[in-house]
This record gives C-alpha cells, sequence and structure tokens, in this order.
C-alpha cells in the first residue's frame, strides 16, 4: 500500500480490478520529455487509483462520518452497515456524510465503496473501529405536566413535529458550505450530546444535541453557511431555527428568546441567527445546538472536527491529525 494511505483510518483495498496500467495515463509533461527515436523511459507519474479516507479515525455512536474517496472518475456509490451512502462531488474528488446511530454496538463498522476508475470499478472497504459511547445517566426533577403532557399539548407537539419533518426534507445537494463548522458561541457545554435522562425515575429520553451556557439575550450565530428552513415557536424546543447545509447536513438552534432571521435567508458561518432564551420545556436559559445529518441527530462536537477542507490526499491530512480521536 502507498505509505502516506492514512494507517488510522484502517484503510483496505479489497480488490483492485483495474487500477489503471500506468503506461495508459502517462502526463503531457512525461511525454513531453521523451525525445523521438528514443526508448521511453518508464518515469511515468504513478496513476493513482481510487482512495477511501474516513473521519473521525475513532468514531463513538451518534458521530457524523465523513467519507472522501479520491481518484475516482465519477460519483461513487457505496454503503456504512449496510446503509446507503449518497456521494457528492467534493474538493476534487467526492464524499459522503454518514452517521452512526446511537445505539451503535462497539465494535467495527464496514464501510464498501464502489469507486468508478480509469478501467473497471475499483472496489474500496475501509473499517471504522467504534468506541464506547461513554453517555452519561442523568436523573432530573420535573414537574409531571412534562412527563405527561396534556391532551392540548399533544395536538400541539404533533403540529410541530410536522413543521421538523417539513423542514427536514430539503432536496439532496452539494454543501452549500466550504470551510468547516464551528462553535453557535463560545460557552461551556453543559451537557454533552447523549446524555440519557431519566424523568422522575423513569428513563424518557436521549440528548440529542449539545447544550451550551449563556444568559438571555447572549448572541448565538450560524454554525457554517447555509440556508434557514425553520424559524418556528415549538412547544419543546421553543423558539427554533433550523439551517440547512446541503449534503444531508443540518443545524438547529433551540429555546432562543429571539429570532433574528427570516425563512429562507442565506447565512454565512458567524451571521446572528437570534439570542439566548429560555423559551420552550426548559429550566433555564442555554442553548441546544442540534446537527443533523444523514436523517439521525449526531453529535456536534464530532462535526467540529471533521476537516471538510483538505485535500483527500494531501500530507497530513484529517485522518493523521492528532486531534481528531474522540476521546
Ligand atoms: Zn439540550
Amino acid at each position: 500500500m502507498p505509505a502516506r494511505t492514512p494507517s488510522a483510518a484502517r484503510l483496505l483495498v479489497l480488490s483492485l480490478l483495474a487500477s489503471g496500467a500506468p503506461a495508459l495515463a502517462a502526463t503531457p509533461t512525461a511525454s513531453s520529455a521523451v525525445r523521438q527515436g528514443e526508448l521511453a523511459p518508464l518515469k511515468v507519474a504513478p496513476v493513482e487509483g481510487p482512495r477511501l479516507a474516513l473521519q473521525p479515525s475513532n468514531p463513538k455512536p451518534g458521530d457524523p462520518v465523513l467519507v472522501t474517496v479520491s481518484g475516482a472518475s465519477s460519483l461513487p456509490t457505496g454503503s456504512i452497515a449496510g446503509r446507503p451512502l449518497r456521494f457528492f462531488a467534493w474538493n476534487n474528488g467526492y464524499a459522503a456524510l454518514a452517521s452512526l446511530p446511537v445505539e451503535q454496538a462497539e465494535g467495527t463498522v464496514a464501510v464498501d465503496v464502489t469507486a468508478p476508475g480509469r478501467g473497471l470499478p475499483v472496489l474500496l472497504s475501509g473499517v471504522l473501529n467504534v468506541g464506547a459511547p461513554g453517555f452519561r445517566e442523568r436523573e432530573l426533577r420535573v414537574a409531571n405536566k412534562y412527563v405527561k403532557p396534556p391532551k392540548a399539548v399533544k395536538a400541539r407537539m404533533e403540529a410541530d413535529r410536522k413543521a421538523f419533518a417539513a423542514a427536514f426534507a430539503q432536496p439532496f445537494q452539494t454543501p452549500l458550505f466550504g470551510q468547516n463548522f464551528a462553535w453557535p458561541r463560545e460557552a461551556t457545554v453543559t451537557a454533552p450530546f447523549g446524555d440519557r435522562r431519566s424523568f422522575n425515575g423513569k428513563l424518557q429520553s436521549q440528548h440529542f444535541g449539545v447544550d451550551l451556557d449563556g444568559a438571555t439575550g447572549s448572541p448565538v450565530v450560524a454554525a457554517n453557511d447555509g440556508t434557514v428552513v425553520m424559524t418556528r415557536h415549538n412547544y419543546a424546543s421553543g423558539n427554533t431555527v433550523l439551517v440547512h447545509h446541503g449534503a444531508g447536513l443540518y443545524t438547529a438552534y433551540f429555546h432562543l428568546s429571539r429570532i433574528d432571521v427570516k425563512d429562507g435567508a442565506q447565512v454565512k458561518q458567524g451571521d446572528p441567527l437570534g439570542l439566548v432564551g429560555s423559551t420552550g420545556r426548559v429550566t433555564g436559559p442555554h442553548l441546544h445546538w442540534g446537527v443533523k445529518a444523514d436523517d439521525r441527530w449526531v453529535d456536534g462536537q464530532t462535526l467540529l472536527k471533521l476537516d471538510f477542507t483538505g485535500a483527500p490526499e494531501a500530507p497530513g491530512m484529517a485522518t493523521n491529525a492528532p486531534g481528531l480521536a474522540n476521546p
């Protein structure tokens, strides 16, 4: 295997059906160096067949997974744990944003990709070593009305659910962003993704977002470029902004005291979306930041570590970066 294959990604080319014959792929530069009558030196630039890279290198359940393929001649197809990957053109190659369910067991998860090359398609296989989730168990005491919502509230929550479903039904498209994701505010994480919550002794829910500390009125900004697809007051999430980023990726901003964007607005990373608040089903002001990828809520703290900008084959690419492993 080529030395610069990131070992951390534990990549394994299962079968190279036809990675392209070097003689057929002489670059114009290499050819022009050969004078007529001379024997052609075998100094042709090596042809790279399709390659696969996975981030993060050591994911946990509930993480987003960035799959990148370089050297393919057209859009690859593939799957992660049997679930189809949705590829898009990206950085002179192709990428797909996948997800691991929170219920994912520890152990290996297979990523299988068929990448069209110069000849026959190349089958690439990667393995993710999924670690323990480390989700916290939390016991919360709340008023009973929150545990069992009354009838009138149920109807409202059903309307909210439909509004979320409509907002999350954006047609799949290439990313609307060109840089990595950034925090929607610089603040202490008061509750990480995945906390399992018991209300009054009964396991009720899991926390599908990252809670960030903040006083009412503190600014909340877009984590990346995208389009606003929801500005709505919901029963549980309060004043809510949803931003669609393309690639099947959305970020959510809950419990705002004020919304400062309109539905359909194009936002850039760092643009104000609204202010921290305590609207909806909360006990105090904070920002609940949600990330949805591949139709699943995933850990935003892992999304922040994904490197979308590195060329897939560049030395020192993100799969080798020491900061990427999930603690
Ligand atoms: Zn939260």
